[in-house]
């Protein structure tokens, strides 16, 4: 007979960081009635880099957390897309238009996910230093920076690229690719002339994106080479702003404009884009005990294919479901025993790696060929792409299943 772990004042289910994976999990186990803990380091919501383009793969994930249709309201879809080459003038239409796609505001998808939250789910300002087995109930215990330890039963790391969590489990730094990225909001009170089309220009290292989220706003982003001077740059939204139109000064005017003519405040820079080795994503197991990760603590893949975010809501989805399968054969889910705990965990890794791992793998091949000057290298990416990554847009039929 398995051991319940006894009802005490332990905390049942902690989640660290409250980012998109953190509110997106805390809001997929509430929907399954089971209460979480999010521990937040910052001292409010910290939505960093403008918007989020998401696939509709990311939209099934929000149907299910039961906040999509709020947010279909605050952002068009896409309906087109192009690609262009300033360097040969080719014009090449993208497989957009048929799934859904569209660009939210990060602040947008924060806020909803909190606000479906029960109250006191999110707790700021708790930063998370470490996080140990006890030697004798092997159940996870976190030391927060005031110097207090929280005991938990189940912890999920939603910490980001620079996990704590996932340091535990032996996974080492992120690595990086040497590309940088711009991103900012554009608005144009009389209307823009984008329609709702996606456009990609690139001349030689620098690739400009522009979405229409509505009428009136357009988010876009930029990504080129990344010049060590950057770090300085990140810390002054003027000189973000330099940058990124000195960046554009060879393109079409429609695209000088809209970067010259940005909101300052929103303008973020991304001095160069972290990923883990999808060679890591394949051997390390993430799960010690009752702890797992999620997010990008989990498969951070640098944005070249816009999933990182809608991974996470997968992740979200996945792990809830799994661990509301073993409360709901009439135990509460804070008597889980410890094995039941464990099961779930495998069996959400198990259901999330085959997909974790194709998303990082083509992120990663496609970050190569805009990382690397050999010749050599993007011919190899390119064949690899060819091969495995035919059907391109083939990761945004993906459907994480009901919750
Ligand atoms: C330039 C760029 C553009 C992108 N564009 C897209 C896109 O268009 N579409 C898309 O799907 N994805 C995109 N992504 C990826 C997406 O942003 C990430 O995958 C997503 O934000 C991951 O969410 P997360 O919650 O796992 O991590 P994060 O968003 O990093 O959140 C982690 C949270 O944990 C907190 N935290 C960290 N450490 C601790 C600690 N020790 N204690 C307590 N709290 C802690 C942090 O404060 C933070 O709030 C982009 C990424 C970049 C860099």
């Amino acid at each position: 007979m398995m051991m319940e772990m006894a009802e005490d004042t332990r905390e049942n289910i902690v989640i660290v960081g409250g980012g998109i994976c953190g509110l997106a999990t805390a809001l997929a186990l509430h929907r399954k009635g089971i209460r979480s803990l999010v521990l937040e380091r910052s001292e409010s919501l910290r939505a960093t880099g403008v918007a989020i383009i998401i696939q509709s793969n990311g939209w099934r994930a929000l149907d299910q957390l039961g906040v999509a249709s709020y947010l279909r309201q605050t952002a068009n879809p896409i309906l087109s897309g192009q690609f262009k080459s300033l360097n040969d003038n080719k014009l090449q239409k993208l497989p957009v238009g048929k799934e859904e796609l569209r660009c939210v505001k990060r602040t947008d998808l924060m806020n909803i996910m909190a606000d479906n939250l029960p109250q006191n789910t999110v707790r700021f300002g708790c930063n998370v230093l470490s996080i140990e087995l006890d030697p004798i109930t092997s159940s996870p215990v976190l030391k927060l920076q005031d110097g207090t330890s929280l005991n938990a039963k189940v912890v999920i790391g939603c910490d980001g690229v620079n996990s704590t969590i996932s340091y535990m489990m032996g996974a080492t730094a992120t690595n990086i690719f040497n590309v940088c990225g711009i991103r900012g909001f554009t608005s144009y009170p009389s209307g823009h002339e984008f329609g709702s089309e996606l456009k990609l220009t690139k001349k030689d290292d620098v690739q400009v994106g522009l979405l229409p989220m509505t009428t009136n706003l357009v988010y876009w982003f930029l990504t080129r080479k990344y010049i060590s001077c950057k770090s300085k740059i990140s810390h002054s939204q003027k000189l973000i702003g330099d940058m990124a139109a000195a960046s554009v000064k060879d393109f079409p005017s429609s695209i000088k404009e809209m970067v010259e003519n940005c909101s300052l405040e929103s303008l973020h820079l991304s001095d160069y884009m972290r990923y883990r080795p999808p060679c890591d994503v394949l051997r390390r197991r993430f799960r010690v005990g009752t702890v797992t990760v999620a997010g990008d603590a989990w498969h951070a893949m640098a944005p070249f294919i816009a999933q990182g975010g809608s991974a996470s809501l997968e992740d979200a989805v996945v792990l809830a479901r799994c661990l509301a399968r073993r409360t709901i054969v009439g135990i509460p889910s804070g008597r889980m025993s410890k094995t039941m705990v464990e099961e779930a965990l495998d069996e959400y890794l198990k259901e999330r790696k085959p997909r974790v791992l194709r998303l990082s793998l083509q992120t990663y091949l496609i970050g190569k060929m805009h990382d690397t000057s050999s010749k050599f290298i993007k011919f190899i990416c390119t064949v690899f792409m060819a091969i495995i990554f035919y059907d391109s847009h083939g990761h945004t039929r993906y459907d994480c299943g009901t919750l």
